[in-house]
């Protein structure tokens, strides 16, 4: 055996030559089978650059890089461990060329998608606007693309949203973008079609290594098969019962269809559970005890029973928030050694619930962060700015053009811009383009036209200026000459409600300049889920903004509280977890009034809770509220039927309200007088 591996473990990393399936319950180490066979094939010599590691989020592959680095040191940094986007886009820039694009093509991230899909559908609705999107995205995650998915129309409705589609794959060819589907399926589409590119993939990667298997969907599970090719070197881990994406078309039937695919797999099942106590286990087990079993499971764990898992019954939203804050005080004073911010999470099915939680800790004075919520990225004013980055690695992006040319407002008016869009439509172009076509005088007044050549020339020069920023003391120089041009400060001065805010909107691009300087000095790059980066100009930095602004979360590792949704929280652990709004109708979530639920979104729920359970390693406490607010109004409600069956003994469960959380906060309050509390 390895060191720090039992015998399935063990057998799963030696296991290199062909595929192999790892199958196995919660926190039974299957991501650390995966870190420990990327050193193993390290170790059998193979290069780290031949070696891919595909997780789930942008946190997971930094974790993971962070875990390999702690095995095999420098090393680490040449294998290609990231997500399957970040991936999509190294393969998409390396040779999208063959199927027309630019390798400088930007990726558009949610918001522009919403915005173009209104302008091709002629509507302002954004609901509407959204379920066009996210019809588009279900047809496009099945591998299918306008023309493809004209057999699966049925009704008016998707009649309508086909249309869209087709208008939109014009928008994205004409702007020389991509949004986040195609990140998967364009280089699908690579190696389907491209028989050299694909050698030359398959040829590259030695192995490939994929975490959360479970939750991959159709597109993802064909790429992964091409690029591993008949011989198929390759390691997926997963578990059916932590498979919680159905809505977003992840699907099952990839863990049935692999041994007939692959008939040499090795399937490995591992049984002992590092992760949590026997009583936090057995809850999990209950839980999902009652969903139709894939693959039959055995987990057991030998840290002991443990505290009992509590129940904590709730007023209102506002009271259960009291009683977690009540909760994380209480622990810090009672268990030993005094657990830090950072060990605890509190989870919960919908991101709206965390705001009283939210509340409740600021109240108490207790650092915290949301993951998965509104990133720094989000913010307008880096929105502003990734928009002018946009536009200077792809004149072409049209929805950057549009914010980039009026942040800050140059006199530009909406007229002017409209029909400077309606030109670059009849020409087919984009609104670049349009600004230097010489039929366009015709269409608009001097000073329109004045404006624009302004902006036009005043666009190239920064440009140029920022290719040629090399390295981090120029890119940083730059940055300043360049919002002091645009006059950015001022800018938002004017359009904060308050000083104080501007001055906070200022602070954040000054921390975004800062970090895209480093960026171009060359320092490795955690952040765009795998991409390492070297010293570079700054319209290189910026051609990999549009990924990094939407879909990483730049978590650095602080000694804080994590508030998460139950789907974020995947794959990760804290010693002590509290579930909150574990109710009916909110876990398992229904929309509308208390009914029947469908049997699969119900298994799907249960996945769901069996997921947060098994987040726990030490303590694990389940609330749920006697009310909920509905509206306006309050409405009963009922504890979750996932409480009933995680099955707990009756006289441990019920967490006593009152007593002896008082003598805990007491003790706490006593605590912190004397100045020994949980650390800063
Ligand atoms: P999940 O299904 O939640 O993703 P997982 O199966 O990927 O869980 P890991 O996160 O790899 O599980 O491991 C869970 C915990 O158990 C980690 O803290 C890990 O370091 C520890 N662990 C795993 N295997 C061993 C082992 N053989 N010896 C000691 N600790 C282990
Ligand atoms: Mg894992």
């Amino acid at each position: 055996m390895s060191a720090g591996l039992n015998l399935a473990q063990t057998q799963a990393v030696h296991h290199i030559s062909g595929p192999s399936l790892v199958l196995a319950g919660a926190g039974s180490g299957k991501t650390r089978v995966i870190t420990h066979k990327i050193a193993h094939l390290i170790g059998q010599g193979m290069a780290p650059g031949r070696i891919a590691a595909i997780t789930f989020t942008n946190k997971a592959a930094a974790e993971m890089r962070e875990r390999a680095k702690g095995l095999i040191g420098k090393a680490a940094k040449d294998v290609l461990i990231c997500t399957f986007h970040a991936l999509g886009v190294r393969m998409v820039r390396e040779d999208g060329q063959v199927l027309g694009l630019k390798p400088n093509f930007s990726i558009l991230d949610s918001d522009d998608v919403l915005s173009i899909l209104k302008d091709c559908g002629g509507t302002t609705d954004t609901q509407l606007a959204r379920q066009w999107q996210w019809t588009i995205s279900g047809w496009k995650n099945m591998g299918l693309n306008s023309q493809t998915a004209a057999a699966q129309v049925e009704g008016e409705v998707d009649k309508v949203a086909l249309e869209v589609m087709a208008r939109y794959e014009e928008r994205l060819s004409a702007f020389q973008s991509v949004d986040f589907d195609d990140l998967v399926g364009l280089p699908l589409t690579l190696l389907s079609q491209h028989a050299p590119v694909r050698e030359k993939w398959q040829a590259r990667l030695g192995h490939v290594l994929v975490d959360e298997y479970q939750d991959t969907n159709a597109t993802q599970y064909e790429l992964l098969k091409l690029l591993v090719g008949e011989r198929g070197h390759f390691t997926a881990v997963g578990d059916d019962d932590q498979s919680i994406y159905g809505w977003r078309g992840a699907t099952l039937e990839n863990l049935k269809k692999l041994p007939q695919d692959f008939p040499a797999l090795r399937v490995i099942k591992l049984e002992q559970n590092y992760r949590s106590t026997s009583a936090i286990l057995r809850a999990a087990n209950n839980v999902i005890g009652p969903n139709p079993k894939l693959f039959p499971k055995t987990l057991y764990s030998e840290l002991g029973e443990g505290e009992p898992v509590r129940v904590v019954d709730c007023d209102s939203e506002e009271h259960e928030a009291e009683r977690a804050v009540a909760r994380i005080q209480g622990l810090c004073a009672s268990v030993n050694p005094t657990p830090e911010w950072r060990d605890f999470a509190i989870l919960y099915r919908a991101n709206h619930q965390a705001k009283a939680l939210e509340k409740a800790l600021r109240r108490a004075s207790i650092p915290y962060k949301v993951s998965g919520g509104t990133s720094f990225f989000d913010r307008s004013e880096i929105r502003d700015l990734c928009a002018w980055f946009r536009l200077w690695s792809n004149e072409d992006d049209d929805p950057a053009f549009l914010r980039a040319i009026s942040a800050p407002r140059r006199g530009i008016g909406h007229q002017t811009l409209a029909q400077l869009g309606d030109f670059a439509s009849q020409y087919k172009c984009s609104m670049y383009a349009a600004m230097f076509n010489q039929m366009l005088p015709a269409r608009l007044s001097a000073r329109a036209l004045g404006g624009l050549a302004e902006f036009g020339r005043l666009l190239n020069d920064l440009q140029y200026r920022a290719r040629h920023a090399l390295g981090a003391e120029a890119a940083r120089q730059f940055l300043k000459e360049w919002l002091e041009e645009i006059g950015y400060e001022n800018f938002l001065l004017e359009h904060s409600d308050t000083a104080a805010q501007a001055t906070a909107r200022w602070g954040n691009v000054q921390e975004f300049c800062d970090w895209m300087a480093q960026r171009a000095g060359g320092v490795p790059d955690e952040a765009i889920g795998g991409i390492v980066t070297e010293a570079k100009s700054l319209l290189e930095v910026a051609q990999t903004i549009a990924l990094l602004s939407t879909i990483s979360e730049q978590e650095k590792d602080q000694n804080v509280v994590t508030l998460s949704t139950l789907h974020a929280s995947k794959g990760l652990e804290w010693p002590h977890v509290i579930l909150a709004g574990v109710n009916e109708g909110v876990l398992p979530f229904q929309q509308g009034e208390e009914g029947v639920i469908d049997q699969q979104r119900l298994e799907e729920e249960r996945r769901l809770m069996y997921v947060g359970i098994t987040r726990a390693q030490r303590t694990l406490a389940v609330s749920w509220t006697r009310r909920r607010k509905k509206g306006r109004d309050w409405v009963a409600t009922k504890p979750s039927r996932f409480i009933g069956e995680m099955n707990l003994a009756a006289d441990t469960a019920r967490e006593d309200p009152r007593a002896k959380l008082r003598a805990l906060r007491e003790e706490f309050a006593r605590k912190a007088a004397a100045g020994s509390t949980a650390p800063e």
